[in-house]
C-alpha cells in the first residue's frame, strides 16, 4: 500500500541516534513513522565523543559495524599534577564512529519499514484536534505535514518543547571538542581543574581510527577554558599546534519539568536524558526512545493520545533512570565546587589501594550511584565533600 508523503502516523522530529531509534521500534510494532532530519546526510555534522558503555550494546541489540575501538584504560588528571591510572579487565565501552553510528540506527528504522526525509527542517508544530500539523522547511520552500502523534528527538534545541508547556533544562554544559589525526594510542586522559574545565572535565581520547578527539565541558566559560587546555596539551606533548579546527556544543544535565504533552513526547537531548556527571547521553536517550516508542504504539492502539495516557511515558523512563540521575545530579553540584586543591587531594587518594579496590568493585560506565554512595562513605571523601556543600550554599 503506497503511503501519503505528506502523512504518517507518528513523525520523529531529528534523525539523531535517538529519532532514529524511536522510528525503529515504532516501525517494528507496525506504526507508519516518518523521520524529518534537517541536515541533508545522517550523522552528520558530529558533535559527541562517541563513547557507549558495554551494557549498551548487549541491553538495546545495537549494531556494532561503527565500533573502532574499546575503552578500558583510564587517566584521571589533577590540575595539580597528581594523577591515578585505572585499567580494568574488559572493556568499559566502546567508541564509535558516531557518523556511522548514527546513519547504522537509520538504516534499521529504514529496513524496519520507517521514511526517512533528510534536509527537512521542522519549523513549526500546531497540535490541532485530530492530530499534529508540522511546518517543513526544505531548500528555502514551506511545506507541512501531518501527523497523529509526533516524537521530539531534536537534540539540545528547545523551542517546541517551551511552545508545548514542557519547559527547558534548567542546567546545560557548555562544550568545545576538536578532532585530529594523532598517532597515541596511550590511555584515554581525563582531566579537572578550574582553568581547563571549570565545574567539569577536559578529555584526551584516542579515537582508534588514527585520530584523538580532545575537548572541554564547561559549567561556563568553555572557550577559553579550551585554548588554555590546547596550551597544557601541547606543554605535556601530546599536541603538535595549536591551530586546532574546533566545534562548540551543548549538553543538557538535567531532564526537563515534563516530557510528554497531548500527542508529544520528548526524548535523548531533547528531553535532558543524560548523565548529570559527564554529559554522556546516549545510553540514556536510547532506553528513552525505546520507551517512547512502547508507550505511543500502545496509545495508538488504544486511541487515546491525550498527554494523560503518555504521561506513562514519562513514569517509565523515571522509574528506570530517576534515582541514577538524582544522585548523580546531586554529586554534580557538589563537585562543582571543589577547589583545585580539593581534586588533587581526592585524585591522591584514588591511588591508595582500599580505594582502589572499590573503584574495581562498583564502577559501571552508565550507572554511577552505587560507585558514588561508597566513595561518599569514606571519611575524607565525605570531609572534602562536606567544605564543598558548605561552600555552594555561601553567597557568591
Ligand atoms: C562534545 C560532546 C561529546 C559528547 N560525547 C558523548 C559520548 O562520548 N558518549 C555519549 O553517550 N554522549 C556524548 N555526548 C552527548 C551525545 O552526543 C548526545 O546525548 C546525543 O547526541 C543525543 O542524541 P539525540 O538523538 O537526542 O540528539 P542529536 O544527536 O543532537 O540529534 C538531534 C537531531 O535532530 C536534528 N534536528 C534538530 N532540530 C531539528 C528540526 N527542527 N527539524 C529537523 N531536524 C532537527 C539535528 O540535526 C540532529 O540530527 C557528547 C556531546 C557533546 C556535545
Amino acid at each position: 500500500m503506497s503511503r501519503a508523503p505528506d502523512t504518517a502516523q507518528v513523525c520523529v522530529v531529528g534523525g539523531g541516534p535517538v529519532g532514529c531509534f524511536a522510528a525503529y521500534h515504532l516501525a517494528q510494532a507496525g506504526i507508519d513513522v516518518m523521520v524529518l532530519e534537517e541536515h541533508p546526510v545522517v550523522g552528520q555534522p558530529v558533535d559527541c565523543s562517541g563513547v557507549i558503555g558495554a551494557e549498551a550494546f548487549e541491553t538495546l541489540q545495537l549494531p556494532r559495524d561503527s565500533v573502532t575501538g574499546a575503552l578500558q584504560d583510564l587517566e584521571l588528571m589533577s590540575p595539580l599534577g597528581s594523577k591515578v591510572r585505572y585499567g580494568a579487565t574488559r572493556p568499559l565501552a566502546y567508541l564509535v564512529n558516531r557518523a556511522r553510528f548514527d546513519q547504522s540506527l537509520a538504516a534499521l528504522a529504514q529496513q524496519a519499514g520507517a521514511r526517512l526525509r533528510t534536509g527537512v527542517a521542522v519549523s513549526s508544530l500546531s497540535p490541532e484536534a485530530d492530530g499534529v500539523r508540522l511546518g517543513l522547511r526544505t531548500e528555502g520552500a514551506e511545506t507541512h505535514c501531518r501527523a497523529r502523534a509526533v516524537v521530539l528527538a531534536n537534540g539540545p534545541r528547545y523551542r517546541f518543547q517551551d511552545q508545548l508547556g514542557m519547559g527547558r533544562p534548567r542546567r546545560v554544559l557548555q562544550t568545545v571538542q576538536a578532532d585530529v589525526p594523532a598517532a597515541y594510542q596511550g590511555p584515554t586522559k581525563v582531566f579537572f581543574g578550574r582553568s581547563v574545565a571549570p565545574g567539569s572535565f577536559a578529555w584526551f581520547l584516542p579515537t582508534g581510527e588514527g585520530r584523538v578527539k580532545f575537548g572541554v565541558s564547561a559549567t561556563a566559560a568553555a572557550v577559553p577554558a579550551f585554548h588554555c587546555y590546547v596550551s597544557a596539551l601541547i606543554e605535556r606533548g601530546l599536541l603538535a599546534g595549536n591551530s586546532v579546527p574546533s566545534r562548540g556544543w551543548l549538553i543538557p544535565i538535567e531532564p526537563l519539568r515534563r516530557t510528554f504533552s497531548e500527542r508529544v513526547l520528548a526524548a535523548g537531548d531533547a528531553a535532558g536524558q543524560t548523565k548529570p556527571t559527564t554529559g554522556g547521553g546516549l545510553y540514556y536517550g536510547l532506553l528513552a526512545a525505546r520507551i517512547a516508542a512502547e508507550t505511543l504504539a500502545e496509545a495508538l492502539r488504544a486511541g487515546d493520545l491525550s498527554a494523560r495516557r503518555l504521561a506513562g511515558y514519562e513514569r517509565r523512563w523515571r522509574a528506570v533512570l530517576g534515582p541514577e540521575l538524582r544522585t548523580a545530579l546531586f554529586f554534580r553540584t557538589v563537585a562543582e565546587h571543589l577547589t583545585d586543591s580539593e581534586l588533587d587531594c581526592l585524585i591522591r587518594l584514588a591511588c591508595h589501594e582500599r580505594v582502589m579496590r572499590l573503584l574495581r568493585r562498583r564502577i559501571r560506565f552508565d550507572w554511577h550511584r552505587d560507585l558514588i554512595v561508597g566513595l561518599v562513605r569514606r571519611p575524607q571523601v565525605a570531609a572534602t565533600f562536606l567544605r564543598a556543600v558548605v561552600r555552594s550554599c555561601l553567597p557568591g
